[in-house]
């Protein structure tokens, strides 16, 4: 399958046609998609409209970075008159009165949208077994998991389903399935792209971004999506540069932060030996390793599984059966028909953190664990602006391992939460972070990926960006694709 970068010359030369690609798409999806579960919805019919209305625009002499560019959607975002169900149950049959602002941003450049992708039910989880519609699996072996919770735009584009995904990104959920599954995953800064539209999940550290196979890529459909929007207070109102233009910076006398506690302990290592020598290579391309100590960041995961379900279980309070979702019956009174439809609706990973937070922000226990959360949050957005006097972006593993076998950790909240250990950080702080193909290892004879991660300074994408050029360079990894 065509990168989105190869599939532009091809469409501007007219060697290719925008229905010729999204037909390829859609077949690639109807032959392979059973084997992997990344899809939700396909909407054959709107995506060759959309794509002869781009095959139309191309013919009349417009040229744009994603006109006729296919691609899936994380079914967290709404999508006009398709449905959205956030991988629940309790919106089994919700259709989108609107299209999220990303859809749009993105309609109006001319991408094609093939259809909507596979997670853990409302974002909660690193997997997406927590789906209510079953998990996806890894392309690059089917026993294991793609990661989560944008599993399914992973698995979807490192299957070649499509040109590229989005995915959603609260706590690592763009970055470690992209490291699971050979790909670019982009976290932008908190508010370059506008939520709105986004079923949330919690809103302080929710951010929507791109799942791509190459650097390239992602820096093209960052341009398209980021933003400023009316519809999203949060949204940042700086100039959005062209980022695909600037990733060819090189690296000559950046600095490069490392932190020494993040290669011990629980890292592979296998990761860690690769992840070394990649090290040593960005040396050799002029930038200087320094030693960055992030000290409160060990407190990262604790103070992320306080706050977001602080902010899950008041996000999640609208979905009562009444304004939204549900479709219980045989209730005679109000709380026997809330209970149903919640109970019904929602999945138990959902409930448990409807319960987590229910607790934390409590009277009696709020000071205790919300507000404390919300402390430490603070010391951790230190830490990094302190880091980021010293150093020019942070270097560190995506997750401490390759992907991992379905079922192997679904019985084990904690070991779960602990796959954020090197993501949450950034989510905490709202940092722009990235994850990088950095290499595979060999498990039962399979090869397994794995990613690295470049957290930036606020705002700093374009400098994210151009460093994991370097590091895509070094070994060209986007290249190898799995055999299906
Ligand atoms: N693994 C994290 C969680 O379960 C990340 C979720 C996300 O980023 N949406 O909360």
């Amino acid at each position: 399958m065509f990168t989105i970068a190869q599939a532009r010359r091809e469409l501007d030369q007219g060697n290719v046609s925008a229905v010729e690609l999204t037909r390829a798409c859609l077949n690639r999806i109807k032959a392979l998609d059973s084997k992997i579960n990344s899809c939700l919805l396909i909407d054959e019919e709107g995506a060759l409209a959309a794509a002869e209305n781009a095959d139309r625009r191309l013919r009349s002499g417009e040229r744009g970075s994603l006109l006729g560019i296919p691609y899936l959607a994380k079914d967290l975002l709404m999508t006009k008159g398709l449905r959205t169900s956030a991988a629940s149950k309790i919106l089994e049959n919700y259709i989108a009165p609107f299209d999220a602002s990303v859809i749009v941003r993105l309609k109006d450049a001319g991408a094609v949208l093939l259809g909507k992708t596979n997670l853990d039910e409302f974002a909660h989880g690193s997997s997406t077994e927590n789906s209510a519609f079953g998990p996806t699996l890894n392309p690059w072996d089917d026993k294991r998991v793609p990661g989560g919770s944008s599993g399914g735009s992973a698995a979807a584009v490192a299957a070649g389903l499509c040109l590229f995904a989005l995915g959603t990104d609260t706590g690592g959920s763009i970055r470690q399935p992209a490291s699971f599954c050979n790909l670019v995953g982009l976290k932008p800064t908190y508010g370059r792209v506008s939520r709105f539209g986004l079923l949330s999940m919690t809103s302080s550290t929710d951010t929507i971004g791109p799942l791509t196979r190459t650097v390239e890529d992602a820096a093209m459909v960052l341009s398209v999506i980021s933003g400023n929007d009316k519809y999203d207070a949060t949204t940042l109102k700086s100039e959005v540069p062209v980022y695909e233009e600037k990733i060819e910076k090189g690296i000559d006398g950046l600095r490069i932060g490392v932190v020494p506690a993040y290669f011990e302990g629980s890292l592979d290592p296998r990761i860690k030996e690769t992840m070394l020598d990649t090290i040593l290579n960005l040396k050799k391309a002029g930038a200087i390793i320094t030693e960055i100590e992030l000290p409160n960041n060990k407190y990262s995961v604790p103070v992320y599984y306080v706050i977001t379900p602080s902010e899950v279980s008041s996000n999640l309070a609208r979905f009562d059966g009444i304004g939204w979702g549900g479709t219980a019956n045989g209730a005679n009174d109000l709380q026997a028909f809330y209970k149903a439809n919640r109970g019904q609706g929602f999945g138990p990973e959902a409930k448990r953190r409807i319960m987590l937070g229910t607790f934390a922000l409590s009277a009696g226990y709020a000071d205790a664990y919300y507000k404390k959360a919300q402390l430490v949050r603070e010391n951790i957005k230190e830490d990094f602006k302190k880091a980021f006097s010293q150093v020019d972006i942070i270097l560190t593993p995506t997750s401490p391992h390759p992907a991992f076998k379905i079922g192997a950790q679904s019985g084990d909240p904690l070991a779960m939460y602990l796959e954020d250990i090197y993501l949450a950080g950034a989510s905490l702080a709202g940092l722009p972070a990235i994850s990088v193909p950095a290499g595979f290892v060999n498990e039962e004879r399979k090869d397994l990926p794995f990613g690295l991660q470049l957290i930036g300074a606020s705002e700093r994408e374009e400098t994210v960006l151009y460093v994991a050029r370097v590091v895509e360079k070094i070994n060209n990894y986007f290249e190898r694709q799995p055999v299906i």
